[in-house]
């Protein structure tokens, strides 16, 4: 039934490459398209703020296929081609070049875009941005020549990016609002753990704090920040979050509320034909009864085939937990679930160590973990969240209990 028809792919990042690659592997046979306005073929984000930022590893070592292969499974892949406007009553797009192209069922996988500093001296040179492979090669070549940094934001990519700038050897300064580095997801508690980490690598911590402006005669020289001091940098990165890549949604009409709406099976509410993977995505998630967007790597990978599957008329809720991982220095981590408030935080292991699971707590039930340099223990978490039975706070802090999802009986 799908041979002569038109899929379009709007967004060549992961979620995009991978829909595409499971449409395919799934069976559909008919015209494929997969525009992406950047000018390389689809990429992995998470290493541009750790090992390709650092110079570890090389460009080929991103992308998500071989570049043979779009064209051995007819995938019309368009780079540097921005879509400009869609519009889902007519079925059509059209491009930034003017061109229209006509489709059967279409999919939005835009991503993000960072949120930039709307303060006085933001468009000085030497204040960087990081989404993209050529902003990581940019920063690395102006840190290379840089002395001091100043990072502004203490969210994931901020704190990633000091990490990999100090273990370039640069002088770091991490500057932002909350208590800890990462408290806003993970808490005081165990931001803590990565407050003293940036602290034990030499990084300065200028903690509850915001950026007031950037000072500079053309360049920026220092940050300003709203306690009235300043802070000497030649070299600023501002990771003060992302926004979704909803432009195209709205300007069409499709319901926005921070990401493109979509129901469980990603397909967007009142435009069928219309479906989100993705950064983009504000997905229906039947555990939590609301729309969820997640702007993590596992998702865009999960949501891509999810969506393509989805296109083709095989019905799948999306239903998994949220997931993502970190690398800074020596400590990994990965974290599992959705905790937005909880009663308490058990810890099973060290933190002082840094090696440890920690456990969020809502009405005794687990809602997230995170393990942190320990290992091969996901799966073991993600039972217990779902399982969704109460737990006893001390067996699950008690290591020589063994860890598995029996710790979900009340003793
Ligand atoms: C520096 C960095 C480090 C990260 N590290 C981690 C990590 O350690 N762990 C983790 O879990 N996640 C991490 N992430 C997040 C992860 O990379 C994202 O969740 C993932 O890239 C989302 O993929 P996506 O395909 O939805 O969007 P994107 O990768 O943003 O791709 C969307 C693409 O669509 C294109 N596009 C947008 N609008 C149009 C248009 N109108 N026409 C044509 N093309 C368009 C964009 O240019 C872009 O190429 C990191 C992100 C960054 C930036």
């Amino acid at each position: 039934m799908t041979t002569k028809q038109t899929f379009v792919i709007v967004g060549g990042g992961l979620a995009g490459a991978k829909a595409a690659e499971t449409l395919r592997s799934e069976g559909f046979g008919g015209r494929l398209l997969l525009l992406g306005e950047e000018a390389e073929r689809p990429y992995e984000r998470p290493p541009l703020s750790k090992a390709y930022l650092r110079g570890e590893t090389g460009r080929d070592s991103l992308y998500v296929h071989q570049d043979e292969f779009y064209a051995a499974h007819e995938i019309e892949l368009r780079t540097a081609t921005r879509v400009d406007s869609i519009t889902p009553s007519a079925h059509q797009l059209e491009l930034a070049s003017g061109e229209r192209i006509g489709y059967d069922r279409l999919l939005l996988a835009t991503g993000a875009a960072p949120r930039r500093l709307r303060v006085p001296g933001a468009e000085l040179a030497g204040v960087h941005y990081l989404r993209s492979r050529q902003d990581a090669d940019v920063l690395a070549a102006a840190a290379s020549r840089a002395e001091h940094v100043v990072v502004v934001g203490t969210g994931w990519i901020g704190s990633e990016a000091a990490a990999s700038l100090r273990q370039l050897g640069r002088e770091v300064t991490l500057v932002g609002p909350d208590a800890a580095p990462l408290a806003r997801v993970l808490g005081p508690e165990i931001g803590c753990v990565y407050r003293d980490l940036h602290a034990d690598h030499g990084v300065r911590l200028v903690l509850g704090t915001r950026v007031a402006g950037f000072l500079g005669h053309g360049r920026v020289e220092a940050v300003l920040t709203d306690d009235g001091n300043t802070i000497e940098g030649d070299l600023v990165l501002v990771g003060a979050g992302a926004a979704p890549r909803t432009e195209l949604a709205e300007a069409a009409g499709l319901p926005v509320r921070d990401g493109l709406l979509v129901n469980a099976q990603l397909e967007a509410v009142g435009a069928a034909g219309v479906y989100a993977a993705g950064d983009v995505a504000a997905a229906w998630h039947p555990r939590y009864q609301a729309h969820v967007r997640v702007e993590h790597w596992a998702n865009a990978l999960n949501q891509g085939p999810a969506a393509a599957r989805s296109m083709l008329g095989i019905p799948a809720a999306y239903a998994r937990l949220p997931y993502f991982y970190s690398d800074q220095y020596d400590l990994g981590m990965e974290y599992s679930g959705l905790a937005t408030d909880w009663d308490q935080v058990v810890v099973r292991g060290d933190l002082a160590a840094r090696e440890f699971i920690a456990f969020w707590l809502k009405d005794q039930r687990v809602v997230a973990g995170m393990n942190a340099n320990v290992w091969d223990v996901v799966e073991p978490i993600q039972t217990l969240i779902r399982g969704g039975r109460p737990v006893d706070p001390e067996r699950l802090a008690d290591p020589s209990i063994a860890f598995d999802d029996r710790l979900a009986h009340q003793p």
